[in-house]
């Protein structure tokens, strides 16, 4: 029988279930919509907003400790490898035990080895190739005076016992070493970066110096599971309710990526197969989190097959990866362990998943030499984000995942000064960073692009550490050209273009239209930006689509179709960080540039306006004509002449139209007289005759922003005293049609 205290309970019972299921929304991860994107984007960035906190913890303890920022001799030698032997106690949250070096000197005459370690761990001895030796330890510089010299290459063994309770932040997030209790069960978890390493055990703490392999020994009890960095290689129960687990990883590995996280897990194994590999996935799951693991486990999968796909392999394939919960709020990319807060993980926030898993690939096989390049760990792994939607999705969801990303503020991704500036900018190290990739794939364009991405995956910093200039350099060779504009104006320079554009479009006199197209950058910071612009021209014959290279503050085109050009669309797709906005076509000089002359023999140009109310009026405002060339302005301005002295000769000229009041402009030209030479006319690329690759050169220097004809009228074939894409037709003609011979009679 159901008595009215029985219904109430089971009504309040139902009622609770039904907030609860109100609160977590469960996703199909297989068909996720647009809205479902953009409320999981919205769901906070728990990678920036962590660290953040934890590097503000750092600071604040060195100024606390009034800690010295150098890290004394580190740079003398390099650590090949670390031991670390330790045993946990979770009733006095301490800890006790000694970790083994190798270490080679880089210098000679090497007496003494600075570590890191902070003052309240307390250190009771330490040898060096077996022998004991003498130490100071203070402000959390451990400075060991070795028994011997050691010269350039010399490698020798050390030990450093320790003890005492590690440190874990002045507030919950600072990082370092903690012992938790975490939805009612015990924890203890690690994480340092960028500087924490040092508040739970000795060691260089600098990103600069990868170890080449480390192993790692934890005591700890027997009913709890160990999470650490490669694989477990003997696990021990040493009676008394004590264990000992052995990780080792043969993998180089920085000292902010060492991580263990010590709880009782529910633990869960699954195999991805890739190619030839055959690699185990494990979750280290807290029970209270344990319903939302299989969404992770799965995607886990989908993200290293995606990932595998677009870069590279699974780089720490030869082990495992597996993701675990740690105490802490917020999620951290360990070296192929990633710890996530159980809570971020149970509102299914699968940004956390696919942001720390991308980290595999950068930031932990290849991580930034110094903090001030962080955005090659943070901005390459937010822009790996839209990867996995475009994978899973398709080009739109990559898309709209970029646009989520896009800051337009100040500010440089190149963290100037380390201490001082936020590291883990959200907005300059993750958003822009994530947009400085995202363009790059722009600028070169798929096929190169993932080359280059290869190249980077497959280089000599694979497994290292690297700069921006090393990103340059690797991107550079890959692609057969400098590229290192593209990164000092992104990565140093601050803010981003902001294009004003507008246009103007004429029939011309061989019924197609002119189009005078004009890009002004406004941003008001004293550079401009250099970059390819993917424009699509809208006719009334259809669309064309082309790319016009934009290397000033003030670009003039002038560009003809067969027909009548109704809308001039910017960048279509997004692949620039900027503004764009469209103005008024004003009256421009829209001849750009001159082309060069030739000593002896005649040379004619016509400046030409457009826009406003003609007529114009020309005048010469300053400058040199070349000897034997005329300047004659009024409503036409020419130049004519046969030039007998070769230089480069300057002049500004002023056009004013006939408007009420008057708009006029401003322009300065250079115009070159070369010495005389034997050209041939229509041999636009110079070859000495003139052939189908003339009317190729002609279309790219057009469209593509290719190399002009030197001189410019080499690519006049038709002598209508402008190039554009009639000379090329007129070359066709000539080449297979049997039309008329480019003429030198014109010029
Ligand atoms: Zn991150």
């Amino acid at each position: 029988m159901i008595t009215k205290k029985m219904l109430l309970i089971l009504m309040l019972l139902i009622f609770l279930s039904s907030i609860s299921l109100a609160q977590r929304k469960v996703y199909d991860y297989g068909n996720l919509t647009a809205e479902d994107i953009e409320e999981l984007r919205q769901k906070p960035n728990p990678c920036a907003e962590m660290k953040s906190r934890r590097m503000e913890g750092a600071i604040k303890q060195r100024f606390l400790n009034n800690a010295v920022l150098e890290d004394g001799n580190q740079a003398d030698y390099d650590v090949l490898h670390y031991g670390i032997d330790i045993s946990l106690n979770f009733g006095s949250q301490s800890i006790a035990g000694h970790v083994d070096y190798l270490l080679k000197s880089l210098v000679n005459g090497l007496n003494a080895v600075d570590l890191n370690l902070i003052d309240q761990l307390i250190v009771d001895s330490i040898t060096v190739n077996g022998m004991n030796t003498i130490y100071n330890h203070s402000v959390d510089l451990l400075t060991i005076t070795t028994p011997t010299t050691f010269d350039q290459g010399d490698e020798f063994a050390m030990a450093v016992y320790y003890h005492g309770q590690p440190y874990s932040g002045y507030g919950y997030t600072d990082g370092g070493m903690g012992f938790d209790v975490h939805g009612g069960y015990n924890i203890c978890w690690t994480a340092t970066e960028p500087w924490g390493s040092r508040n739970w055990w000795p060691c260089k703490d600098t990103p600069s110096d990868k170890a080449d392999s480390i192993d790692i020994i934890i005591e700890y009890p027997s009913s709890y599971d160990l999470a650490s960095n490669g694989v477990i290689v003997e696990e021990e129960d040493l009676g008394g309710g004590r264990k000992r687990t052995h990780y080792k990883s043969n993998y180089p590995i920085v000292t902010y990526l060492v991580a263990i996280s010590c709880a009782d897990f529910v633990i869960e194994t699954k195999t991805w197969n890739y190619q030839d590999y055959s690699m185990p996935v494990y979750s280290y799951t807290l029970p209270n989190a344990y319903e939302s693991r299989e969404v992770f486990d799965t995607l886990t999968l989908t993200m290293l097959n995606h990932y595998s796909d677009a870069f590279g392999v699974y780089p720490f394939v030869e082990e495992k990866l597996a993701n675990a919960n740690c105490g802490v709020y917020g999620t951290m990319e360990h070296q192929t362990c990633s710890f996530h807060d159980p809570f971020a993980w149970y509102y299914d926030n699968v940004y956390l998943l696919i942001h720390e898993n991308g980290h595999q690939w950068w930031g932990d096989m290849i991580t930034c030499e110094t903090f001030n390049h962080i955005w090659l760990n943070e901005g390459f792994t937010t822009w790996t984000e839209a990867i996995f939607y475009e994978r899973q999705f398709g080009m739109a969801a990559y898309h709209q995942d970029m646009s989520f990303k896009k800051y337009l503020g100040g500010g440089t991704v190149y963290v100037e000064d380390v201490m001082t500036d936020v590291i883990f900018d959200g907005n300059l190290s993750y958003n822009k960073g994530s947009w400085v990739v995202h363009m790059l794939r722009g600028v070169l364009g798929d096929s190169t692009f993932f080359e280059a991405i290869h190249a980077w995956y497959g280089s000599e910093f694979q497994y290292g550490t690297a700069t921006t200039e090393d990103l340059s350099a690797v991107v550079s060779n890959s692609v057969g050209m400098s590229m290192n504009w593209f990164f000092n104006q992104w990565i140093y320079g601050n803010a981003h273009p902001k294009y004003e554009i507008s246009w103007m479009c004429e029939p011309d006199s061989t019924a197609g239209y002119n189009l005078y197209y004009f890009v002004e950058q406004a941003q008001q910071t004293g550079t401009y930006f250099k970059m390819p612009v993917k424009t699509t021209f809208v006719t009334t014959g259809g669309n064309f689509d082309t790319t016009l290279w934009n290397n000033g503050l003030f670009d003039g085109y002038t560009l003809w179709f067969p027909d009548s050009v109704t809308n001039v669309i910017f960048d279509p797709q997004e692949w620039i960080l900027r503004t764009v906005s469209q103005i008024p076509f004003s009256m421009h000089i829209i001849t750009r540039t001159v082309p060069d002359g030739e000593v002896g023999n005649p040379y004619f140009q016509r400046l030409e306006a457009a826009g406003g109310v003609p007529p114009y009026y020309w005048v010469m405002l300053g400058g040199d004509m070349p000897s034997g060339l005329v300047w004659e302005g009024d409503t036409l301005a020419t130049i004519s002449g046969v030039p007998i002295w070769p230089a480069t000769y300057y002049f500004e000229v002023q056009v004013t139209d006939s408007d009420s009041p008057p708009k006029s402009e401003i322009w300065s030209y250079a115009l070159i007289i070369n010495e005389e030479s034997q050209y041939v006319a229509g041999d636009a690329d110079g070859s000495g005759a003139v052939d189908i690759a003339d009317a190729v050169f002609i279309i790219s220097y057009i469209f593509s922003g290719g190399p002009a004809p030197e001189p410019l009228q080499l690519g006049d074939a038709d002598c209508s005293g402008a190039m554009d894409i009639t000379d090329s037709v007129y070359l066709i003609t000539y080449i297979f049609s049997g039309g008329p011979a480019p003429s030198e009679e014109c010029w």
